[in-house]
């Protein structure tokens, strides 16, 4: 099958080129309860970027060269002799880790921690190809209507918002404010989870005016020009108070420290974008009884919380597309911050 794989780092992302375009073997079925997924879309995600400057060079075991790409959605090609739930044909998404089921992470349902897990994309082969192995436990049935290549950053980008909108609940009542930094792929996947599940204000912070503009069109609250002086401009906006939430989408320069400045008495700081450094008093956590929260990626349910909005209209991802072979253009727009929305690509 066709392939793009990535052999050496670049810890500049100078490029131009980051991934190699190859004939490899396809993926054959090992064990009964694998399968193997026809790619019909491939989401392209700054994590791409940060695996190609070698961010996880010393985090997780990986040979090169591998494929990456774990936003993956397409349709069943091929099921293990164990495989009850799917045939081939049926149109998935595929939820990120593969995951045992039998650690106690797994019973509790916390996927993302599961003892024996493996993430294709990150640790093996993901989906920047024509086709991925994966598990029958990572699939999630795409409801009548739904195309898998227009939803296939919801198996990260859209999971991550969905996830960090609903653990952000516990902190929410209605008429509160919650700030999104960056209205990328996952912001604006986020602000429309908040309307759909948060009777709350959201008040919309990025560079880029066509963003904010996006975000204006979305029913943000209000928007902040990242450029000038957000934190005050948030504070004048909220009363003086901060927000109860902040979700902190870019999670490098600046934003850590003017996220947690953001964030009202007794709120939290949601940290999903990452790459930079928080340094904070302990007193101002004491003081002020802020909450730092990290977050990764989401569970297996959740995903499948989120194809039901979707389903019901109640989620539009913007998107654009890329044939397979020009995932190093992608990439480089991405890096350039050139993506309306979020990369796709199409083998
Ligand atoms: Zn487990």
């Amino acid at each position: 099958m066709r392939a793009a794989r990535l052999h050496r780092y670049d810890t500049t992302l100078a490029g131009p080129e980051y991934l190699v375009l190859e004939e490899v073997p396809d993926p054959v079925i090992r064990e009964p309860d694998e399968v193997i997924v026809r790619i019909e879309g491939a989401g392209v995600c700054r994590t791409d970027l940060h695996i190609v400057e070698g961010q996880f060079r010393d985090r997780v075991p990986v040979v090169l060269p591998y494929i990456p790409g774990h936003e993956n959605a397409g349709s069943v090609a091929a099921v293990g002799p164990g495989v009850q739930r799917f045939r081939p044909g049926d149109p998935v998404i595929v939820y990120p880790q593969i995951t045992d089921g039998t650690c106690l992470a797994c019973r509790r349902g916390e996927d993302m921690h599961c003892e024996n897990g493996a993430f294709p994309g990150l640790t093996r082969d993901g989906g920047f190809a024509e086709y991925l192995l994966t598990k029958e436990r990572n699939l999630v049935r795409l409801p009548d209507g739904v195309s898998p290549r227009a939803v296939a950053p919801h198996a990260d980008a859209g999971l991550t918002a969905y996830h960090a909108v609903k653990r952000a609940l516990s902190w929410l009542k209605p008429g509160d404010s919650v700030a999104l930094i960056g209205f990328g792929g996952l912001g604006h996947i986020a602000l429309q989870v908040l309307h759909a599940l948060a009777p709350v204000d959201v008040l919309v912070i990025d560079r880029s005016e066509t963003a904010l503009k996006l975000a204006r069109e979305l029913g943000a609250t209000a928007t902040i020009q990242a450029q000038d002086d957000p934190v005050s401009e948030l504070r004048e906006l909220t009363g003086g108070r901060g927000a109860a939430v902040v979700l902190d989408f870019v999670g490098e320069g600046q934003t850590p420290q003017q996220g947690l400045a953001m964030t009202r008495r007794g709120g939290a700081y949601f940290v999903i974008g990452y790459g930079g450094r928080l340094e904070v008093p302990t007193i101002e956590l004491v003081d002020q009884e802020k909450t730092i929260v990290g977050n990764l990626v989401g569970t297996y349910a959740e995903l499948a919380e989120l194809m039901e909005l979707v389903a019901d209209g109640r989620i539009k991802l913007s998107v654009t597309y890329y044939p397979l072979d020009q995932v190093n253009q992608a990439l480089r727009d991405l890096r350039d911050g050139r993506v309306k929305g979020r990369a796709v690509l199409v083998p």
